[in-house]
C-alpha cells in the first residue's frame, strides 16, 4: 500500500499537533512536531546565553549549530513522542513560556531553518508521515499529497492554550498567553525566511467553532481519500 505525506500548517496554538497525532495514530504513520525542533534550538540558545532580552547573538548560535542535535524518541509508557536536545529529554522544558516567548526569534534565522528543514526532509523520505509546522506544505514538502492549513480565532486559541498550560501547572496568565500568540502570529507571518503562508493547494480548517472530533473526522476522510487515490 502506498503511503502519503500529510503536511499541516497554521497559526500558533490552533490544535495542529493534536490533529496531527490523531491522524498519525489512525493511519499508523509517523508524527513529527517541527515546532518542537525550533523550541529545542531556542532552549539551547537560552541555556548558552545567546539571547538577551529580544536580541539573539546570531553569530554565536551559528557557530554552535553543528553541535546541536535534535531528535525524537517514543515514550512507550506515556504513548507520546518526546523531544531530545543532544541526548537530553527536553520535552517539558521546551513547552515553557520562556521558550515560547523567544522561539520565533530563533525560527527566523535562515541557517537554523536550513538545518531543520534538511532533517525534516530525511524524516519524510519514506512517506507515511504527518508533519506539522509553519512551512511544511510550502517549503519542506511542497509536493505533499495532502496539505491542511489550520486556523482559529486568536482569542479561542489563547483560551485553549491557557487551559492546557494551567492543567500542566504552568504559572502563566491568560494575558501573557494571548500576547505570546499575537506576537508569534506576527513574527511567523512577517519573517523573510519561510514565513507562514497559506499555499493555494492547502485545504483550510477553521476550528473556532467545531469540536476536535468533528475536525478529526474531516481530516481523516480527506486523508483516506488521498490514500485511496494513490493506491
Ligand atoms: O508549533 P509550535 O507553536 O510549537 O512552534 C513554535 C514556533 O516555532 C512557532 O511559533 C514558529 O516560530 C516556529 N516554527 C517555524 N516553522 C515550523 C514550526 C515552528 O517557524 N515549521
Amino acid at each position: 500500500m502506498n503511503k502519503i505525506i500529510i503536511a499541516i500548517d497554521g497559526y500558533s496554538s490552533c490544535g495542529k499537533s493534536t490533529l496531527a497525532k490523531q491522524l498519525a495514530q489512525a493511519l499508523n504513520y509517523i508524527y513529527i512536531d517541527t515546532g518542537a525542533m525550533y523550541r529545542a534550538i531556542t532552549l539551547f540558545a537560552l541555556r548558552n546565553d545567546m539571547i538577551k532580552d529580544d536580541q539573539v547573538d546570531v553569530e554565536k548560535l551559528k557557530k554552535k549549530l553543528n553541535t546541536i542535535e535534535v531528535s525524537f524518541a517514543y515514550n512507550t509508557q506515556l504513548n507520546i513522542s518526546e523531544t531530545y536536545l543532544n541526548g537530553e529529554n527536553v520535552e517539558k522544558e521546551i513547552r515553557e513560556i520562556i521558550v515560547s516567548n523567544k522561539v520565533s526569534k530563533i525560527a527566523k534565522i535562515e541557517e537554523v531553518r536550513a538545518k531543520l528543514v534538511e532533517i525534516q526532509r530525511v524524516l519524510g523520505k519514506d512517506k507515511g508521515l504527518v508533519m506539522d509546522g509553519r512551512d511544511i506544505g510550502s517549503v519542506v514538502f511542497p509536493d505533499a499529497d495532502l496539505k491542511l492549513f489550520m486556523t482559529a480565532h486568536y482569542t479561542v486559541r489563547a483560551k485553549r492554550r491557557y487551559d492546557e498550560l494551567k492543567a500542566k501547572n504552568n504559572k502563566v496568565s491568560y494575558e501573557e498567553v494571548l500576547a505570546n500568540i499575537e506576537s508569534r502570529d506576527n513574527d511567523d507571518t512577517s519573517r523573510t525566511s519561510n514565513p507562514l503562508i497559506q499555499v493555494a493547494d492547502a485545504i483550510v480548517i477553521d476550528n473556532s467553532e467545531i469540536t476536535p472530533k468533528e475536525q478529526f473526522d474531516i481530516a481523516l476522510k480527506l486523508a483516506k481519500d488521498k490514500i485511496a487515490a494513490v493506491n
